[in-house]
């Protein structure tokens, strides 16, 4: 079955085309790589997935459905851990938690938010402020509130910028837990090793076109 399929898809930025005419298709279970320099247009895409950038045209499909005419449902298929780490001060580890599971209107979440402080290693920082988080810590409560309503496809926003080995490690055994679980994972970086290591799949993008796409394998025999 078909994750997510990218048809045609432009955008603009005044004279910039961050995207051009960009096909993709993410089939379910995949951990996919979107790789590419700075500029490359990979933020751009992954922001038309969740919502958060508006295509100028083309079509977005999500678990086969029209993005558009099904933005409730396409938004609450995905998990995106962004780039920047950003919470509000005012509520602690597990505060945050419940407030993005009322996001996405479910009530008596505790059991999945239990769950992911475990597996992110955060459950004796519960009730902490995000002021009182080392910056590791704060990369894992992004990752724990992309994951409150148990999305179906996971994008992960270069996850391990700044982010120190052993950090690194325990968050990459989280995520192939999740594809091993049937999640689709979607992995920007521009580390060709990390997707290497990771991925089924790799598009390598540029100038907001995709210029190449194939297997891990084929595409490291190639190089
Ligand atoms: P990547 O994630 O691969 O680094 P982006 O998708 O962030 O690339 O950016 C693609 C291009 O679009 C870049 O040239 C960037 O400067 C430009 N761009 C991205 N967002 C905006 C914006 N909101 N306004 C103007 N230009 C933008
Ligand atoms: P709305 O679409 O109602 O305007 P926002 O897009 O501003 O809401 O999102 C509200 C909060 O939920 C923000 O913290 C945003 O980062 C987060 N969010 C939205 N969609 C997702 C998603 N698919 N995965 C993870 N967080 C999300």
């Amino acid at each position: 079955t078909v994750a997510i399929k990218i048809e045609n898809v432009s955008k603009n930025y005044g004279n910039l085309k961050a995207l051009n005419d960009v096909n993709l298709t993410i089939n379910k279970g995949e951990f996919f790589g979107l790789l590419g320099p700075n500029g490359a247009g990979k933020s751009t895409l992954i922001g038309i997935l969740g919502g958060l950038v508006n295509k100028d045209v083309g079509r977005v499909s999500v678990l086969g459905k029209d993005i558009i005419s099904n933005y409730r449902e396409s938004k609450k298929s995905f998990g995106i851990v962004p780039q920047e780490v950003s919470f509000d001060p005012y509520f602690n580890v597990r505060e945050t938690l419940e407030l993005q599971s009322g996001y996405f209107g479910i009530k008596d979440n505790d059991e999945k938010i239990n769950e992911l402080l475990e597996a992110l290693d955060l459950a004796d920082k519960a009730e902490q402020g995000p002021r009182q988080l080392s910056g590791g810590m704060k990369r894992r409560l992004l990752i724990a509130k992309a994951l409150v309503h148990d999305p179906e496809i996971i994008v992960l926003d270069e996850p391990t910028a700044g982010v120190d080995v052993e950090l690194r490690n325990s968050l990459w055994d989280y995520v192939i837990k999740l594809n091993k679980q049937g999640k689709t994972i979607i992995l920007t970086t521009h580390y060709l090793e990390e997707a290497e290591t990771l991925c089924d799949r790799i598009a390598i993008m540029n100038k907001g076109k995709i210029v190449k796409i194939d297997t891990k394998e084929n595409l490291i025999n190639s190089i």
